[in-house]
């Protein structure tokens, strides 16, 4: 339930009225059930003096690409308020055309680009304007008799205003509702199927005001018995459904035109939501707010059917862009949320950020919508008002815009002994290009090491069966599957003597450095050939392989082994389309293999100090972690598309091995 946030001492740190409305701001965007992840918007009117002397009203208005909760004073844009005026008396304006008015009404040129619904801000007659997307407030509104509910629990306090889309024509309806309905009364305005706005001479006020009208519609839902659902069901997952989610996230990359992420969220409201008998029903009237149909598409697929999920796609699409005058080129026709019974709710992204905001947003979703339900039926905007919002001007030229695609962006790598050295420095080669990464390792730094949406690390003993399985299962229920994998977990033990050597010793490192790649590798096998652009595997071998040094028998042979076997496993696996290439680094200081004390005796095996012996190669360079993960993944990118089984040094070239 709603709770006023406003603390005077937390004010008193914010004394002019930008800062102030800095501070509302932000107390708006602490409550996820009045705007999620940069939905709703807030205003301050204010005189300035400009730079020759005149004053102006400026309208700061929030920004795009800000959120409220964490938005700064930099993040609401200034705009002349009198250009503003004049341009809600035109009798019309294309959105493409608005926003160059904003923009060039700007009296900061860094300033980002204001919100759509900065000139109805700028017409409501009050110094603050707050507006959210109230669960609450949406989810009375989105029913058969939404309006009169509405009215009912609000009586003067607000003017209502019909649904029109954001922008222009959303501005004039509500300067032409409020001229005429406006009284002393009003505090706010409610926009049907959209969400809310206060209205106040001070933040305060105008904060207050927003909590307190959202409170009563909460407080309306609790009266009507519409506010507590049913209670959720506990969840076990079977196991091993590895296999069955990896093809899905295939099948939906295959339609979204790239490989994407796929999540099962783990939500118990989701589970029991896609379990009701009438989850298709309830769930495909539409969303409850235009703000969502963005990121979320208009519908969730219920259930597994990919291909009638896009022919329902394509069949609204074709239905609707007649009645658009411009052009309309359809988007990618994938699902964002899924509803499955033995999955629960399933959101897809192409990175794991874009997947939390899809899935909070649905999260609310089903809240409301078992709410109204309660209230006599959830009822959302027809498909063409959707379809307006999907495909609008302003949405279309970011889809053409939007250049800067990630390589493995939508993609997933497993990354072997990625605590540290050449691994841990792996992760970061491959967040870089946008990849998802489980890293695993035996030490328990592995978890924290990297503080990324797109990051999973998870303990692992890469010698236990059963713990494989147990990170494949996680691994791809968090991510939908396997495109990569760089297997670098290895040891090399203490130099010992041929003479000297144990089995025990030997097996234990031929456990680690082969055996545990074998038992990896067939694991991943059928998840690598779902991986929509082909799997790829990397493996970081060593120069002992084609040059092997005394002392280092297990550790040589145990990688000799593994060479072996990936030269067969590319014969085996080519014709999935899977690539395997193999570096071979020498002499990498910077990790695990190489303590002080190896590193001492190797020295002094070759007669040499420790800083000659690190640039000891034909180049004279040290090789770092950094290079060596560069290139382990540039060999999975498309320079290497066309190669497999390929073994390459990394050691600044290297008179034994060549
Ligand atoms: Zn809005």
């Amino acid at each position: 339930m709603m709770k006023n946030l406003w603390s005077d001492t937390e004010s008193d740190k914010f004394q002019d009225d930008l800062a102030l409305r800095v501070y509302t701001s932000r107390l708006l965007g602490q409550d996820t059930s009045l705007v999620l992840h940069g939905g709703g918007n807030t205003s301050v009117k204010i005189t300035e003096t400009n730079l020759v002397g005149s004053t102006e009203d400026i309208l700061y208005v929030k920004g795009s690409g800000w959120d409220l909760v964490s938005i700064e004073k930099d993040g609401f844009s200034p705009v002349r308020m009198a250009h503003m005026l004049s341009l809600s008396k035109l009798k019309s304006l294309s959105d493409p055309q608005m926003v160059n008015e904003l923009k060039t009404q700007l009296t900061n040129a860094t300033s980002p680009t204001p919100s759509v619904e900065t000139i109805l801000h700028a017409i409501l007659p009050f110094k603050y304007v707050d507006h959210t997307h109230a669960d609450a407030v949406v989810t009375i509104s989105n029913t058969s008799n939404g309006e009169e509910r509405i009215r009912e629990i609000y009586g003067n306090r607000v003017v209502i205003v019909p649904y029109v889309m954001p922008g222009f024509d959303l501005a004039k309806e509500v300067g032409l509702l409020f001229s005429e309905m406006a009284s002393d009364e009003t505090e706010g305005m409610v926009l049907l199927n959209h969400g809310i706005f206060s209205f106040g001479n001070t933040a305060r006020e105008s904060y207050e005001r927003m909590i307190d009208l959202v409170n009563v519609a909460e407080q309306y839902l609790v009266s009507q018995n519409a506010w507590d659902n049913e209670k959720q069901l506990t969840y076990v997952k079977s196991k091993k459904i590895r296999n069955d989610v990896s093809q899905l996230r295939q099948k939906i990359s295959l339609v979204a035109g790239n490989p994407v992420l796929f999540n099962l969220t783990n939500s118990l409201r989701g589970i029991s939501f896609s379990n009701r008998d009438d989850v298709e029903k309830i769930a495909t009237r539409g969303p409850l707010t235009p703000d969502h149909v963005i990121r979320t598409k208009r519908i969730p697929m219920i259930g597994r059917d990919v291909e009638k999920f896009v022919k329902e796609y394509v069949s609204y699409f074709n239905a609707h862009k007649t009645n658009a005058k411009d052009k309309k080129t359809m988007l990618d026709p994938a699902p964002r949320v899924i509803l499955d019974r033995e999955f629960g709710l399933c959101a897809v992204g192409k990175n794991m950020g874009e997947i939390g905001i899809i899935s909070d947003i649905y999260e609310h979703t089903m809240e409301s919508i078992l709410r109204a339900e309660k209230l006599g039926g959830f009822k959302a905007l027809p498909a063409s008002d959707i379809f307006d919002i999907e495909y609008w001007d302003l949405e279309q030229a970011k889809l053409l815009k939007n250049t800067n695609f990630l390589e493995f962006q939508g993609e997933v790598v497993l990354i072997t002994g990625a605590a540290s050295g050449i691994g841990k420095s792996c992760v970061q080669s491959f967040l870089n290009r946008g990849a998802a990464v489980v890293g695993i390792d035996i030490d328990s730094s592995i978890e924290t090491s990297y503080q990324h949406k797109n990051y999973l690390g998870l303990i692992c003993d890469v010698t236990d069966e059963d713990a494989i399985e147990g990170i494949l299962e996680k691994s791809v229920c968090h991510f939908g599957g396997l495109d990569m994998i760089v297997l670098n977990a290895g040891i090399f033990p203490k130099g010992k003597k041929v003479s000297q050597l144990s089995l025990k010793e030997w097996n234990k490192v031929f456990s680690i450095n082969l055996n545990s790649n074998l038992n990896l590798l067939r694991e991943v096998y059928p998840l690598l050939i779902m991986a929509p652009n082909k799997g790829r595997v990397v493996v970081i071998g060593s120069k002992n392989v084609s040059a092997p040094g005394p002392g280092a028998a297990a550790y040589s042979a145990s990688k000799a082994a593994l060479n072996q076997l990936i030269r067969v496993l590319s014969m085996e696996w080519g014709s999935d389309g899977i690539r395997l290439n193999t570096l071979h680094p020498n002499a990498v200081f910077d990790t695990g293999i190489w303590t002080d004390e190896v590193l001492k005796s190797r020295a002094e095996h070759y007669g040499l100090t420790i800083e000659s012996y690190k640039t000891n190669n034909l180049l004279g360079v040290e090789v770092n972690s950094m290079d060596v993960s560069e290139l382990a993944a540039e060999l999975c990118g498309s320079l290497f598309s066309k190669t497999t089984a390929a073994q390459i040094p990394i050691d600044g070239g290297n008179e034994r091995v060549i």
